[in-house]
């Protein structure tokens, strides 16, 4: 069967009319890699051969705290649709912002405990953005599921804690990090990188495995300090030891304690996390 490309709410709900469920939903906000490939991978083997498999694809405006990083976003719609169409998907949703926002938006969801620290401190705002747009895809969907990626660990354990605090009727499926062959997080914004930064930035997998294994928090914080500022082309945004469970900052180092960092190189910023007992 062909994949259905929905631009508008209207359109949408047209094909949501006829598509058998289980509906697993896969938000992205585009310029796919092999990262979100593997989701929609994972999505087709929780919907079953008889169920159904949407992709959104959506740069949410109000997600972002900086307008140039807005702007600067990798936008690659032909080479999506290609992928979600290759990887089995049924239909995509890619609506504008002013499709998804009106102009006086005046509602939108806060998080206000697991959202304090890692990239909720020093990106305002975001978290709120990302629980508003994935509320609103869960209901535009009606999905039963939606995948997610481990690599963005905070925005996991937040969108698991929407739907547990204000009842959403869906399962959340986690996916492990996809990584390139030197250890980097893959990421729509590798593709950002100066060859230079891009020959530099596996330094960051190598700073968390290398600190991971230290005895305690001190030496976990100063190695991996050390291995990433070795290097001219970075700045920390944030290098932290969090509970894997409340995502706030420890000194214990225990088998559910994360060490989480934010690198800059130049203006892109590129996140990473390791549990210290892996
Ligand atoms: P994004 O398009 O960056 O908003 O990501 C969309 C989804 O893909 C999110 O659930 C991310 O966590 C997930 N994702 C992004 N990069 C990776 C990766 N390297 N491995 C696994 N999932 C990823």
């Amino acid at each position: 069967m062909t994949m259905w490309i929905a631009r508008t709410k209207t359109e949408l709900q047209k094909h949501l009319a006829s598509l058998p469920r289980p509906i697993v939903l896969v938000p992205t906000m585009g310029a796919l890699h092999p990262g979100h490939s593997s989701l929609i991978d994972l999505a087709r083997k929780h919907a079953g051969s008889e169920g159904s498999v949407l992709v959104s694809i959506f740069v949410n405006p109000i997600q972002f705290d900086k307008s140039t990083d807005l702007e600067n976003y990798p936008r690659t719609e032909d080479e999506d649709l290609n992928i979600c169409q290759s990887h089995g998907a049924d239909g995509v949703f890619l609506p504008e912002p002013s499709e998804m926002y009106f102009k006086d938006l005046s509602i939108t969801v806060t998080e206000n405990l697991l959202s304090e620290h890692l990239c909720g401190a020093t990106r305002p705002g975001h978290f709120d953005g990302v629980c508003t747009v994935v509320l609103k895809l869960f209901n535009l969907t009606r999905c039963d599921a939606a995948v997610f990626g481990e690599k963005d660990f905070q925005q996991l354990a937040i969108i698991q804690r929407m739907v547990r605090d204000l009842d959403l009727q869906v399962q959340i499926v986690p996916h492990a990090t996809l990584r390139e062959s030197d250890g980097l997080a893959m990421s729509s914004r590798n593709r950002r990188l100066t060859p230079e930064q891009r020959a530099d930035a596996p330094r960051i997998r190598k700073a968390l495995l290398t600190a991971s294994s230290k005895p305690s928090a001190e030496e976990i914080l100063s190695t991996a300090c050390e291995i990433i500022e070795a290097s001219t082309l970075t700045k920390i945004d944030y290098l932290t030891l969090v509970d894997a469970e409340t995502l706030q900052p420890t000194d214990k180092i225990t088998h559910s304690t994360i060490l989480a960092c934010a690198v800059f190189y130049g203006d892109v910023r590129l996140i990473d996390h390791i549990k210290t007992s892996d």
